[in-house]
């Protein structure tokens, strides 16, 4: 019998653990992969750590995933087999229901939950996906090295497409890290006026490397005066996981300025009248469907968008989640199935 092998998280809060277990056949719509590698993200502590309720047990997290669809389950359009696919947050749309008819299927009301948490994910040989989560990946972006452009790329540049800004407005990119590096190429790729923000000098040089015009140190001084001192920031994608550090930025929004937060830090404390006043807004921003993954990954290797990873194989799943949980990692980690 045909096994394949999958790094699982046994019960919530464990120690994720090798499992090995029959092939599984897709299902009706569903495509089976290959994996040939995976991004671990700050997210898949929901999973590891069993901090998002209803979550099944054993379950295999991982949803940065670059890989070639195996086998084809009843009813698939539009996809062949041996073609390089990506799979992100997003576990599909049905593309019938009330939301997805209003070109919302981020919101399906069939298809729900989450790739990695409500069904297996990547930290895996092989996994099963439903053919409206996948993405095609150009040919000419490295499998391994592209894995993380499916959840922080993608949360990213789709943040900062709907941000509202146009080129040569100020955009600050708060937090210099897994999604701040790659947000900093987005940003001055898409000609905004990028301004890095992050706690001292050691990522200034990099920021600026990135493509980041400006710097702001916010242990230097207030970094809501640092940016208005700038004109005020038309937008501030918010990428750190502090939700004090979000609420310190948030006045150095501009006139119609918007903070974007994808970073989930729960309740956050903003000041109405410095809204009311500047006509400012505070928006969250859902990662993306796999349309919006797609786009992400031909924008990025037509602009030269890269992310700087450390690589695992895939049975040392745990000592990469935990060097993606220290918050060292230079910058996204990612796991390598061959
Ligand atoms: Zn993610
Ligand atoms: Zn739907």
């Amino acid at each position: 019998m045909a096994t394949m092998r999958a790094m699982s998280v046994p019960a919530r809060g464990a120690k994720l653990r090798m499992e090995e277990r029959p092939l599984p056949e897709p299902g009706r719509d569903e495509v089976r992969i290959r994996v040939h590698a995976c991004g671990v993200c700050h997210s898949d502590s929901m999973t590891v750590e069993g901090n998002s309720p209803g979550i099944d047990y054993p379950r295999t997290p991982g949803h940065e995933v670059i890989g070639v669809i195996e086998a084809l389950g009843e009813g698939v359009r539009g996809w062949q087999t041996g073609t390089r696919v990506g799979v992100g947050w997003s576990p599909g749309a049905c593309g019938y229901c009330t939301r997805c008819r209003h070109g919302n299927p981020f919101a399906c009301d069939n298809i729900q939950g989450a790739t990695g948490v409500t069904r297996d994910g990547g930290y895996a040989t092989h996994m099963l996906a439903h053919a409206s989560a996948l993405a095609r990946v150009p040919a000419e972006l490295d499998p391994v090295a592209s894995a993380p452009l499916l959840c922080g790329g993608l949360t990213t540049f789709n943040a900062l497409r709907h941000c509202g800004a146009g080129a040569g407005e100020l955009v600050a990119i708060h937090g210099v890290g897994g999604l701040g590096h790659l947000g900093i190429q987005f940003a001055a790729r898409l000609g905004l006026r990028v301004v890095a923000v992050n706690r001292g000098r050691d990522k200034e040089k990099l920021a600026r490397e990135l493509g980041a015009s400006e710097y702001i140190d916010t242990t230097a001084g207030d970094p809501a005066a640092a940016l208005r001192a700038l004109g005020g920031a038309r937008a501030i994608l918010a990428t750190v996981t502090d939700a004090r550090a979000m609420q310190a930025i948030a006045g150095g929004l501009g006139v119609n300025g918007t903070l974007m937060v994808i970073g989930a830090v729960g309740a956050l404390t903003v000041d109405s009248l410095e809204l009311l006043r500047k006509r400012a807004s505070v928006r969250g921003w859902y990662s993306g469907t796999s349309v919006d993954s797609e786009d992400t990954l031909l924008f990025s290797e037509r602009h030269d968008v890269k992310s700087m990873n450390e690589l695992y194989p895939l049975e040392q799943a745990q000592a990469a989640y935990e060097r993606m949980r220290s918050g060292k990692a230079r910058f996204r980690v990612v796991l390598r199935m061959d």
